[in-house]
């Protein structure tokens, strides 16, 4: 059997602040971090939290070139930036994809700045900073296809849609379906079609209608919605992610039964999971 061309992998899942303890054993309590690794020919990575760092571990054993794209600048999609260790290798290809502009990759380097972590970011040896039209080309290149949509998040975020020999990766994190006005740049009906036939839809589910309206304009989804999205969009499988930091593996246990129960009801074809640290699909 010839080895998988592409495989996703889930390294943090948790949103807004690390959870660890003993009621997060099962789910993992690292921050959002997501790696796709196209064969032997480089590693893409979707946010830098906490996460990132076993990932990068061993990614540290290879030498493969490194793609890092951060959906935004909130701590829990860099924080574990200053601890992924092939940064710290001086003839490792590190390319930084700004998708909002150089802010969004300098938000990485300026925690560095010698005060609040004691290596500066701008001693590092092997980071390159593309723009986005750039790097886009640059991944084309390798054969991903790699678009992006703004989502409804305060402070502004964006969605990652990627495509590789012909499988299709939609990665939503922090995205309010449900927005007030203040921070909807984007409508339910035109999520679905960016994801539309996905065969992996990664959304944010961080609450459940009970934390609403307390939660509401916050810039992340209730469940119901995600569903409801997932179902438009007639993707393959749907994995529900960045967790409150507040849900233990008890809750998000029952989160996923609830999920299954109503997607075989409204959309039997849909697969869903709860993610986890350690889950990962291959093809
Ligand atoms: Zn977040
Ligand atoms: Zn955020």
């Amino acid at each position: 059997m010839s080895a998988p061309s592409l495989v996703v992998k889930f390294w943090g899942v948790r949103g807004t602040i690390p959870a660890p303890g003993p009621d997060t054993l099962r789910y993992g309590g690292n921050t959002a971090c997501v790696s796709l690794q196209l064969g032997a020919v480089a590693t893409i990575i979707l946010d830098a939290g906490t996460g990132i760092r076993v990932l990068g571990k061993q990614l540290a054993a290879h030498d493969a070139p490194i793609y890092l794209l951060i959906s935004h600048k909130h701590w829990d999609h860099i924080q574990g930036f200053p601890s992924f260790p092939p940064i710290y290798q001086p003839a490792r290809r590190i390319t930084l994809l700004p998708a909002l502009d150089a802010q969004m990759a300098r938000a990485l380097l300026t925690q560095m700045d010698g005060v609040h972590f004691p290596v500066r970011g701008r001693d590092l040896p092997s980071l390159r900073l593309r723009s986005w039209r750039a790097g886009v080309r640059e991944l084309a290149g390798l054969g991903l296809t790699v678009t992006r949509i703004a989502v409804n998040h305060p402070g502004g975020a964006f969605g990652y849609k990627l495509t590789y020999q012909e499988r299709t990766v939609a990665y939503l994190t922090d995205n309010e379906l449900g927005a007030p006005p203040q921070i909807r740049v984007n409508t339910p009906a035109a999520f679905a079609a960016f994801c539309q036939g996905a065969d992996l839809l990664i959304h944010d589910a961080q609450y459940l209608p009970q934390d609403m309206p307390a939660k509401r304009g916050w810039g992340h989804s209730i469940l119901p919605h995600v569903l409801e999205m997932a179902a438009t969009a007639q993707v393959q499988h749907l994995v529900l992610f960045h967790h409150d930091p507040d849900r233990s593996d008890d809750e998000l246990d029952r989160i996923q039964a609830q999920a299954r129960a109503w997607l075989s009801q409204h959309a039997p074809a849909i697969q869903c999971t709860v993610a986890y640290e350690g889950l990962t699909f291959a093809w």
